[in-house]
């Protein structure tokens, strides 16, 4: 039997016709200026650091000669500039390669996995970290993505808290789900922008966050690497303070 094709002839039908239409246009114009937007952003956060990167030669090139006490400090601006380059270059690589979300995901001990990076991270934390993590417990994933997803989280509250406090990395069962969590007694996210964080580049606009180095692409990196591995992640306040990064899987 052929599928019988319908031609919409009432008015009605023609009507949303036009209106899917119209907002498949509109979710592809998005689209291009999330694109538009992400390029554009990147420019700019690219730029910075060659700016200073450049301000350094040509004054280690003017003056550099008859002062060379300019040269050490001059060198180490560099070095710095170019590094968080190279941080940001890595990120954005991070990103576009999230974007094909065309990894295999397989049976895997999530509790191995924490364990695993939890035990590593110690070892570079200033921080004491407290590992609780209930043995045995395992989702539908991708080790490696799993593993970047960790390490970010723990990465940003080893930042964004002071060093004499604890930071907690924790997997348990709770309501028929796998949760993983990284909690901080650090600075916190307001209410506000707990959602506008993970966005591409997007930064808490404070004090904390001028004196903290970062692209905001960590979180944006992060949010579709849970997407990839089927997860959901919501952000909570820690008491007396601090945050709490929370991911939901299934168990398998
Ligand atoms: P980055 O740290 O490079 O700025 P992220 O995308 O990882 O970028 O995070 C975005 C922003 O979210 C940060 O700039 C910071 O303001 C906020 N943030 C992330 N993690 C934490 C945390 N654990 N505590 C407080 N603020 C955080």
């Amino acid at each position: 039997d052929q599928p019988s094709l319908t031609v919409p002839d009432s008015p009605q039908e023609i009507k949303e016709l036009g209106n899917a239409f119209n907002e498949l246009l509109d979710a592809q114009n998005q689209r291009l200026q999330h694109e538009k937007d992400f390029v554009s952003n990147a420019s700019h956060e690219l730029k910075t650091p060659i700016a200073a990167i450049r301000g350094n030669i040509n004054l280690i090139k003017r003056h550099g000669d008859k002062h060379p006490d300019v040269i050490p400090e001059s060198l180490g601006f560099i070095d710095e500039e170019s590094l968080r380059m190279q941080n940001l270059i890595t990120n954005l690589l991070h990103l576009s390669r999230a974007d094909r979300a065309d990894l295999v995901l397989k049976k895997v001990n999530l509790s191995e996995i924490a364990e695993q990076i939890g035990n590593q991270y110690k070892k570079t934390l200033a921080h004491k970290l407290k590992l609780n993590i209930t043995p045995g417990l395992n989702i539908s994933g991708n080790t490696d993505t799993l593993k970047q997803i960790i390490v970010a989280l723990l990465d940003n509250a080893n930042k964004y808290s002071p060093e004499e406090t604890a930071i907690t990395l924790a997997l348990e069962k709770s309501h028929g789900k796998v949760k993983l969590s990284v909690k901080d007694l650090g600075v916190g996210i307001p209410d506000d922008q707990k959602k506008l964080i993970f966005q591409r580049f997007y930064r808490v606009d404070t004090s904390h966050s001028t004196e903290i180095k970062g692209s905001g692409l960590g979180l944006s990196i992060v949010s579709q690497l849970i997407k990839i591995n089927n997860g959901d992640i919501v952000v909570l306040d820690n008491q007396p303070k601090g945050s709490i990064f929370e991911i939901s899987f299934d168990e398998v």
